[in-house]
């Protein structure tokens, strides 16, 4: 079932998301609909506030994003990331490999329309719980390492907006304004 995506100025998008422990019936259904939702909305990420839950889960696929490359390790192996989508990573955690750093664009399903450079690590070592309750850990980098990072960020209640440039989110502030309005009128 396609979800409504929660916009900007939901209070939802602030919360930290609680951990996830156990993999219940509820949450295999809520991980279909997210990756229901993601797709159709034609998004590489999406968290679980984006869907009105505070809870550290979130799905990312880059399948089929040309333009803008993504690697992956497993293991110390190079592996073609597209037969590890989708991602679905509860409890993700992240560290920076090395110190490079890339500005690159980004938009958001909670922020239609928005889009602005956000620096970020450009390769990171992730671990999570996947799907099956598992422990996984891989290393990525370029968009997939970015969308991660993005998708982290939704999980503490953190945005993209947040981690912009100053002068970057001045230009951007009509647009932003504008969803938040509307969303919190929509919210009574
Ligand atoms: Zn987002």
């Amino acid at each position: 079932m396609v979800l409504d995506i929660v916009k900007y100025g939901d209070p939802v998008l602030r919360q930290k998301g609680e951990r996830v422990e156990n993999i219940t019936p509820e949450l295999t259904q809520l991980i279909d609909d997210m990756l229901e939702t993601m797709h159709d909305a034609h998004g590489i990420g999406l968290a679980a506030q984006q869907i009105g839950r505070a809870l550290q889960l979130t799905t990312v696929d880059v399948t089929g994003v040309e333009d803008r490359p993504s690697r992956m390790e497993v293991n110390g192996e190079k592996v073609n990331p597209e037969d590890y989508m989708p991602l679905i990573l509860f409890n993700p955690e992240w560290t920076a490999v090395g110190n490079t750093t890339e500005a690159g664009p980004e938009g958001c399903l909670s922020f239609p329309e928005v889009y602005g450079d956000v620096k970020r690590p450009e390769e990171i070592d992730v671990t999570a719980m996947d799907e099956k309750g598992e422990a996984v850990a891989f290393r990525c980098g370029g968009l997939l390492a970015r969308a991660i990072q993005h998708e982290w960020d939704h999980l503490q209640g953190i945005l993209f907006i947040d981690r912009m440039d100053g002068l970057v989110r001045a230009d951007l502030k009509p647009e932003i304004d504008a969803i938040q309005a509307e969303t919190k009128k929509a919210l009574g």
